[in-house]
């Protein structure tokens, strides 16, 4: 197995200072399957306190020395060890009452919450696998460590955790833990929201997702009550959204466009909100649902007017967003987006005018001509959009006639406000 030389050194350390130590994890999981390792963990016999000495002269941050984890920087990279713990009584459902150090690393394997992140790995004492997590990772399944049921009622949030390394690893769930996992999945209540949606994006980023929602959509729908029409009620629809959500660019704001495509914008919004998702995130998603059955352009300077409201970005998002839910309902005829996607490639070459930023005139110009400030904006405004209609150039001289036209009208004609 392979394991990169800063992390090696730590296991060596602790080894010279008479500890057992090793990798441990979701670094152990990932490293059997030959997938990228985010963060190397490390588990080991020595105490805390004991860990600090052996680092002594290494960068060494006390992130949760109650728990038993300190973090050690060796070569730049920070690892976290933790001594071999078992969780004590669980008095919310979440937290451990209290940590129980142990001296024996079957103990803390025993503690993890599925078979597959179960195991430990040293190149000195080789693999430490105690509940067949060897097997299950080579069948693909994510089964709990011992009976599911209790492992959810000790910590709830394992219930979203199954459904996220599911996707993630385009694993299945093993019967009896799918089952534990559907039947207590009311436990997700008690979990805050924001590890929720932690788990939630990770879902949705998951090359499984497709697969993973159509089988646990309820669990979804637990937390977020917005979807339990398709989850509950339209297994059609949810499919549908299902594939939209797996065939969108894996980025969070599509992806979760993609989940609430169905919802309208509103119901989006509040469970975003609830969800504690960022005010850009939440933003740009909501927007984005709000479009997920609008018009779409159907001429370049409809093109230009769009990108005016929304921006480049968000308007190749709606098409990606689109052309998924297009396909995912059967219908795979992509004139419509690939047309405006060559109007949103030539507008950028050609460098058309899109905004205020770029018009030829500006607010001093407009001044100029003696016109009240109140009325600047719109005078503006309308200029862009004629320019962005191709009505007129954006031309200094030509926009001046057009403003000073409109001006001595007194007021600009309804039809050259924008819509
Ligand atoms: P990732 O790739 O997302 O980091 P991971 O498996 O490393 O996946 P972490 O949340 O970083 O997941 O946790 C590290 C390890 O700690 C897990 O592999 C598992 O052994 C254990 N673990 C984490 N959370 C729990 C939990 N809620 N209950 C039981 N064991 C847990
Ligand atoms: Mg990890």
């Amino acid at each position: 197995m392979y394991i990169p030389d800063y992390a090696k050194t730590v296991l060596d350390r602790l080894n010279g200072a008479g500890y057992e130590a090793y990798a441990v994890g979701g670094s152990v999981r990932d490293s059997l399957l030959g997938v990228p390792v985010n963060d190397w963990d490390v588990t080991t016999s020595a105490l805390p306190e004991e860990t600090e000495q052996v680092f002594r002269g290494f960068r060494v941050i006390e992130t949760g020395i109650r728990h038993g984890t300190v973090t050690v920087v060796s070569e730049g990279h920070n690892i976290e060890i933790t001594t071999y713990r078992c969780d004590g009584a669980y008095a919310d459902n979440r937290h451990p009452e209290n940590v129980v150090f142990v001296r024996d690393i079957k103990e803390d394997l025993l503690r993890r919450d599925f078979t597959v992140n179960a195991m430990a790995y040293s190149p000195r004492d080789g693999l430490r696998d105690v509940s067949g997590g060897m097997k299950d990772l080579e069948d693909r399944v994510i089964r709990a460590v011992g009976d599911a049921h209790t492992r959810f009622s000790e910590d709830g949030l394992r219930v979203m955790r199954a459904v996220r390394f599911a996707s993630q690893l385009c694993f299945t769930i093993e019967s009896a833990t799918r089952d534990a996992v559907l039947a207590d999945r009311y436990l997700l209540k008690n979990i805050s929201s924001e590890r929720l949606f932690s788990e939630l994006k990770k879902t949705l980023a998951g090359r499984g997702v497709t697969e993973t929602l159509k089988e646990y959509g309820t669990v979804i729908s637990t937390f977020i009550p917005e979807l339990v029409p398709l989850t509950e009620k339209d297994a059609a629809l949810w499919e549908q959204t299902c594939r939209a959500a797996g065939t969108v660019k894996n980025d969070t704001v599509l992806r979760l466009a993609a989940l609430f495509s169905s919802v309208g914008k509103d119901a989006a919004a509040e469970a975003l909100a609830r969800l504690k998702a960022d005010r850009k995130t939440a933003e740009t998603v909501t927007l984005l649902v709000g479009l997920a059955d609008a018009e779409l352009p159907r001429s370049k300077p409809q093109t230009r007017r769009m990108i005016h409201g929304v921006g480049e970005e968000n308007l190749g998002r709606l098409l990606d967003l689109r052309r998924a839910m297009s396909a995912a309902a059967g219908d795979t005829d992509f004139g419509d987006t690939e047309r405006i996607s060559a109007w949103i490639s030539e507008i950028a070459a050609d460098g058309d005018c899109v905004s205020l930023k770029s018009l030829a005139v500006g607010g001093k110009d407009v001044l100029s001509l003696g016109v009240r400030p109140e009325d600047v904006g719109t005078l503006l405004n309308a200029a862009l959009y004629a320019v962005m209609d191709e009505r007129l150039p954006n031309r200094k001289n030509e926009l001046m006639t057009y403003i000073k036209n409109l001006v001595s009208e007194e007021m600009p004609h309804e039809k050259d406000n924008p819509a």
